[in-house]
């Protein structure tokens, strides 16, 4: 009896001090992370917001739409030039004061040197071309997704958010700054690809050529995430900070076999190891990690608004993380951001009902995670589907896909100064973390000059409405929300090139 007693005190015990470690755990997790000093804002120049939108407007009712790699084909880049044409008209000063470069005809490349220019320049991004509107949906818009129009307080149109808001608010700023006779210490460099939306050229092209003049910037700025007014995980607004974007790479899985009738199908057709080859990819994911940035850092930077329950078990990874990384895989945007995701896309084999297929394939799509890269994705590729017979793995279509990016510093002036931009956007009292760009931007051709100190962030605040218009319908911008851009970058600029 007394024995018994002593074991069940015992474990009480015991449970007594696990319950406080967890909840001691829990209550430190993330308290650092708001402990560095904030840095003062400049005073913005005046800029009118409402000329401004008008102005946004104008761009959008230009159409460089891009849809393949390598437009606007020659002959077809009127509305590029036309685009540049509103652009010097409407910001004479900063023209005048910057020098421009046109890369592959309509990248633009503006330098404001510095009064020392031996000080790293800023470089701050934006595209000036936009994705088409899906065909039979244009009636499906409040306002025309090439009208231009202002109303309700919003700049309607395709391109309002991406990325002609950012192209208009950073000239806005250029124009402000450049008309109030603000001068920058650091070089101030604009740089505007022409074709984001298919391959990036006009960007790699632009990259390829500051790296030849080995310029190392202090930042480098592009599109990629906000302030978003409701954060999935908590439920309230974050400003999160791109600090990463993943690679790219899709494989083309082959199984070559003897074809024939379909009347006498051998044991194992081709069909069937390509099917093996996609059902073992799909139980065999790449693997999450939890605690590599920025994931790691982005928890902890939100972790006052995490729900008690979701605090609880990420601050005591030791003992729950296999039920955190089920819980997080779960979810088909959680799981984007923690680890190298496989889609199969595209799938071939015969060409008529009653043939085998002497060459089925499947064509997988990978965005690789920092952690990965496209030789590590392809060794796991060989590895799992490596008790499959006669199967063959190569980049599809001999592309070479782009590696994930590095991860960028959070310990640089240049994120202090987004830091504090991206808590002012957010009126002040959101937390500001860093993230991972699941999608593709131009800022990953800025690899080619820069290890860590490439950002990817809008000083906007976006709702669910707003992101819906992302590449869809009733793209928008609010009038408010181009005022905040243009404050925010004019900021930046100070800040950091003063
Ligand atoms: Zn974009």
């Amino acid at each position: 009896m007394k024995l018994a007693l002593k074991v069940i005190g015992g474990i009480a015990l015991a449970i007594a001090i696990l319950v406080g470690v967890l909840l001691w755990r829990t209550s430190q997790f993330g308290a650092k992370a708001d402990t560095q000093a904030e840095i003062a804002l400049p005073k913005p120049p005046a800029f009118d917001v409402a000329a401004a939108a008008e102005m946004l407007g104008a761009a959008i009712r230009i159409q460089t739409v891009t849809y393949a790699s390598g437009d606007p084909k020659p002959g077809a880049d009127q509305p590029w030039t036309d685009l540049e044409a509103a652009l010097r008209a409407r910001y004479p000063t900063v023209f005048a004061k910057m020098t421009m470069e046109k890369i592959l005809t309509h990248a633009m490349l503006m330098t404001w040197t510095g009064s020392d220019p031996s000080l790293p320049p800023v470089i701050l991004m934006a595209h000036q071309d936009v994705v088409p509107v899906n065909p039979g949906t244009d009636a499906d818009w409040t306002h025309g997704p090439f009208g231009g129009v202002v109303a309700d307080g919003y700049i309607w149109g395709r391109g309002a958010m991406d990325d002609k808001g950012s192209l208009i608010a950073i000239l806005e700023a250029g124009e402000a700054l450049a008309k109030s006779n603000w001068t920058p210490r650091r070089t101030v460099i604009f740089a505007f690809g022409h074709d984001e939306e298919v391959s990036g050229a006009g960007a790699q092209a632009i990259y390829a050529l500051l790296k030849s003049r080995s310029v190392t910037p202090a930042m480098v700025l592009d599109e990629g995430y906000a302030v978003l007014d409701k954060y999935p995980l908590t439920g309230k607004p974050a400003a999160l900070i791109g600090v990463a974007e993943k690679g790219y790479i899709s494989l083309q899985i082959t199984a070559t076999t003897e074809g024939g009738h379909s009347s006498r199908p051998p044991r194992e057709s081709g069909a069937i190891r390509i099917a093996r080859a996609l059902v073992a990819l799909e139980d065999k994911q790449m693997p999450a990690n939890l605690s590599a940035p920025p994931f790691n850092q982005m928890i902890e930077a939100i972790a006052a608004d995490l729900p008690f329950t979701t605090r609880l078990a990420f601050a005591n990874q030791w003992l729950l993380g296999s039920f955190i990384a089920d819980q997080v895989s779960g979810d088909a945007s959680a799981n984007a951001i923690v680890r190298t995701t496989t889609a199969p896309t595209m799938m071939t084999g015969s060409i008529k009902d009653n043939v085998l297929p002497q060459r089925a394939s499947a064509v997988v799509n990978f965005r690789i995670h920092p952690n990965d890269s496209i030789a590590s994705v392809t060794q796991h590729v060989k590895d799992v589907t490596a008790h499959i017979e006669g199967l063959t793995v190569a980049p599809y279509e001999g592309g070479i896909g782009s590696e994930p990016s590095p991860v960028s510093s959070m310990d640089s002036e240049a994120y202090r100064v987004l830091e504090a931009v991206a808590r002012s956007t957010g009126g002040g009292a959101v937390p500001v973390a860093p993230a991972l760009v699941i999608g593709a931007t131009d800022a990953r051709y800025a690899s080619a000059i820069s290890k860590d100190a490439i950002y990817r962030f809008a000083p906007a605040i976006y709702d669910d409405a707003d992101l819906n218009g992302f590449h869809g319908t009733n793209e928008r911008l609010s009038v408010e929300n181009l005022g905040r851009m243009i404050t925010g970058y004019a900021q930046i600029m100070m800040a950091l090139g003063s």
